[in-house]
Formats: C-alpha cells, structure tokens, sequence
C-alpha cells in the first residue's frame, strides 16, 4: 500500500514536471514566433547623474508584447530565451533598437544595452555592435554594454578580448549587478571596466543594514580609485539617494528617478521643450 502510495506520488512528480517542461516548450515556440513578428519593445529607464542633476543616460530594458499576455518582463522569458540560444537574436534587435532610438536624444545622453553570456560566445558581437553603430549613425563613445558577472565565468581571455576591443572603440563597459556573482576583485582590474552598477539589493538595504552601507561605500571608494563611475540601482527614497551622492556615487537609476518608459517618453524627457501655446478658445 505504502509502495502504491509512493508510485502514486511520484507519478505526481513527474506529471508536474511535465508541465513545466510542456510551459518551456510553449514559451520558447512563442518566443520565436514574437522574433518574427517583432513583438517585442525596448523601454528606458533614466540614470541620472548626482553631481549635475542630469539625466546622463538610459537603459534599455526588452518588454515582450505578448498578443494575449500583455507585456511580459524579462524575468518571465529571459530565462528561457538564454537557455534555447534565443536572446541572440533579441539581444541584437535590442541593440539596433536602443541605437537608433539614441540617435533622438541629445548628443550628451548614452544608452546602456543588457549582454547575456551567450552573445560572447559567437564571433560576432563586435561586427554587430559596429553594424548597430553605424546603421544607427550613433558615436560608438554613446553606447554602453552592461555585462555581469556571470559573463566572466565563461572563456575569460576570449571576454576579456572582446571587451578590450569594444572599449578600444569607445564602447562603454559596465559591470552589471556588482555584488550578487562570483567574479573576484581582480576582475574590475583585468577587465576595462568603466562603470560599476551596485546591484540594488545593497540599496534597499543601506538605511536599515549597517553591513550593506559598509558595501556600498568600499565599492564607491574602489571605484573611484579605479577610475570608473558607480551607479547605484534601485533608488527608491530620497534618503537612499542622499547617502549615494554624500558618498560620491556619480550615478543613480531607480523608481525615485523614473521608471522604464517608451522610447517617444524617454525622448521627451531630455528634448528641451518649446514653451506650449494656450489653446486658443
Ligand atoms: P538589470 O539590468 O539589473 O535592470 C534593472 C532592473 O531593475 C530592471 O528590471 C528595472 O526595471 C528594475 N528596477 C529599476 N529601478 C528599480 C527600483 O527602484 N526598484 C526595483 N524594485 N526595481 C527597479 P527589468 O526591466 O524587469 O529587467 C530585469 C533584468 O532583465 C535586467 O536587470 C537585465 O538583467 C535583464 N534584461 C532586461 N533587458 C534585457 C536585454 O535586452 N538583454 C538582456 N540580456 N537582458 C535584459
Ligand atoms: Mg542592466
Ligand atoms: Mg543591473
Ligand atoms: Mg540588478
């Protein structure tokens, strides 16, 4: 009875797993049908600089507009677009896209672009990035590739390459959720970083938790010596940002700054407006 019970269970197991793998399989055979049909958009979230109070640039976030789902984030198929090699080609159609959207902005706001590890695995991320570049007439000093950790891990001399050739290009670097991974401070040393992102989980952290302000100011104070920038993400209070810029955080990105919005409001943000007529009556 016992062993039928078991049986039983485990067949409940497995039917699970089942639909989660039958849930995968969906997805992905979607997602390739939103490659074709190009359902997806790039929103932008604005980085704003402490020192001037300026927005110096965005990041471009992929959204997928699912025709039955609505807008899906990225945590629902990033994932999946990873693992079956699928974030190629939308991580290079985000690209293109945040390129020319960047071209509207004033010559003085640079664009920040997500890379999975997949995208350095194949030769041609840096004949792509040039082809986005150009296409888009866009200065190669106003993109920025944000990579994290996790890159790292991979081919490290093969990375390293690549993104010693980008940045001799002009292309920004920017390490991406500082903090969370593995990589070991000798990276921020080997690697031409120029910026680095605190992951926003020590923010959130930094006015109640003693240890993640000790975090946040080593990694700021390192950064600073190093030469980088540091952006800090997830500024959601005045008060985290007040202890951000008195520690000489150069960057913060966060719902108090602005949330990810579409590229014709993100436009308008740094497009200086012509004062409005009143409506004649
Ligand atoms: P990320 O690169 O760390 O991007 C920041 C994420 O934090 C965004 O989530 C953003 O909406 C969210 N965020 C920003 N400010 C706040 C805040 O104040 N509070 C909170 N709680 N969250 C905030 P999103 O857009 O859902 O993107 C999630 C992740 O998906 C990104 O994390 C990035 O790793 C990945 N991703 C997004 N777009 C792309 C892409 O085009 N390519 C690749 N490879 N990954 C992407
Ligand atoms: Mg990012
Ligand atoms: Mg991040
Ligand atoms: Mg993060």
């Amino acid at each position: 009875r016992a062993k039928e019970e078991n049986r039983g269970s485990f067949r409940f197991f497995e039917a699970g797993m089942d639909a989660r793998m039958q849930e995968r399989r969906q997805l992905e055979a979607e997602l390739r049908i939103a490659i074709e049909q190009g359902q997806f958009e790039v929103h932008y979230q604005p980085l704003l600089d402490t020192g001037t109070g300026r927005i110096a640039s965005f990041e471009a976030l992929v959204r997928w507009n699912h025709p039955l789902r609505g807008l899906v984030q990225p945590v629902e198929f990033i994932p999946i677009a990873e693992e079956s090699n699928l974030i190629i080609p939308i991580g290079e159609w985000v690209l293109r896209q945040a390129c020319r959207d960047a071209r509207d902005w004033p010559e003085d706001v640079k664009v920040g672009v997500n890379l999975s590890p997949a995208q350095f695995k194949r030769g041609d991320l840096i004949t792509v990035t040039l082809s986005a570049l150009s296409n888009a007439e866009l200065a190669p000093s106003r993109l920025e590739l944000e990579i994290t950790e996790s890159v790292l891990l991979h081919d490290e001399a093969w990375v390293r390459s690549i993104l010693e050739r980008l940045s001799a290009l002009g292309v920004g670097i920017a390490m991406d959720d500082f903090g969370t991974g593995y990589s070991s401070l000798s990276y921020l040393r080997t690697f031409p970083f120029d910026r680095i992102k605190i992951d926003r989980s020590f923010v959130a952290d930094l006015v109640k938790a003693g240890d993640s302000l000790a975090i946040v100011q080593a990694t700021i104070q390192l950064s600073q010596k190093l030469g980088m920038e540091t952006t800090a993400e997830g500024v959601e209070t005045q008060e985290q940002l007040a202890i951000l810029a008195g520690e000489g955080c150069t960057h913060v990105q966060g719902f108090l700054i602005g949330h990810p919005v579409r590229a014709e409001e993100a436009r308008q943000l740094v497009t200086p407006q012509a004062p409005r007529k009143r409506a004649a009556r």
